[in-house]
């Protein structure tokens, strides 16, 4: 079950499954309570969207105030739909807002350093959160359809088991809003990957009412990629809001374009 909340003006999303643990500050950010203008109001996390670097800097300074993060904890990647999952060490800390980052072509974060903060940006794409309680470690994860399709969420698990020897059965997982099926419409080719990569796509694809156009459940195919990769189904929830229905609080990439502000899905290890 997710919650959403409002305090000094910000409002985010948080999972409970996730908060009852009492191991990790978590949070997903939606476009209210920051000081981007314009297309990009209100609380524009990106760096790469085109706004001034001082109001981006203000709206972390903001979810810091508000949410407890450390001003010089984050670190952010260049995300660029691939399947790469990149392991966060002390030396990133910071990378992204205090200094340069130099994360490229990086989809998802994973650390066991308490108190870094791994963000992932999002505007319809689907974002991740992972949690091995066990092993006492942290994923961010930007699944866009081609991530999603291409099972970074698994990628995602089995670095975590190959760097902090993670058993699957301990994972706690968040999806986060993102385009939901309702509006969710895609083409013939893409439909084609997901039945060439995912043995259960006939049940997250439906026949639009649009001939020739499909919709796709991003929500459903991440929980059963997750599922497959051994997290017990209790284990996730998702917070099945879509952006693209509700612009008045989330950025949307279909809804608006390029002229818009990024969401950021924010994790750190207490
Ligand atoms: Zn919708």
């Amino acid at each position: 079950m997710h919650h959403i909340h409002e305090k000094n003006h910000l409002h985010y999303v948080t999972f409970e499954n996730l908060k009852n643990t009492n191991m990790v500050n978590h949070c997903f950010t939606t476009r209210l309570g920051g000081v981007s203008q314009g297309v990009y109001a209100q609380l524009n996390l990106s760096f790469t969207r085109g706004e001034p670097k001082q109001t981006i800097l203000e709206n972390y300074h903001i979810l810091c105030r508000t949410l407890g993060f450390d001003f010089d904890s984050f670190v952010l990647c260049h995300q660029t739909h691939t399947t790469n999952v990149r392991v966060v060490t002390e030396a990133d800390r910071g990378m992204g807002v205090t200094k340069q980052s130099t994360i490229q072509d990086t989809d998802a974060l994973i650390t066991n350093i308490p108190g870094i903060q791994l963000v992932a940006f999002s505007a319809d794409c689907t974002p991740i959160f992972l949690l091995d309680t066990q092993k006492k470690a942290i994923a961010v994860i930007h699944a866009g359809w081609r991530g999603t399709v291409n099972g970074i969420a698994k990628k995602t698990i089995e670095k975590m088991i190959q760097h902090y020897d993670t058993n699957p059965k301990d994972i706690i997982a968040g999806i986060g809003p993102c385009i939901g099926q309702c509006c969710f419409q895609v083409d013939a080719p893409v439909i084609k990957e997901f039945h060439q990569k995912l043995s259960f796509a006939e049940e997250v694809i439906i026949q639009d009412t649009v001939p020739q156009k499909y919709k796709i459940d991003l929500w459903e195919t991440n929980r059963r990629i997750l599922m497959e990769a051994g997290v017990p189904r209790e284990q996730i929830e998702i917070c099945k809001i879509c952006t693209m229905c509700h612009t008045e609080l989330f950025y949307s990439h279909r809804a608006m374009g390029n002229a818009r502000g990024n969401m950021a899905a924010v994790i750190s290890l207490k």
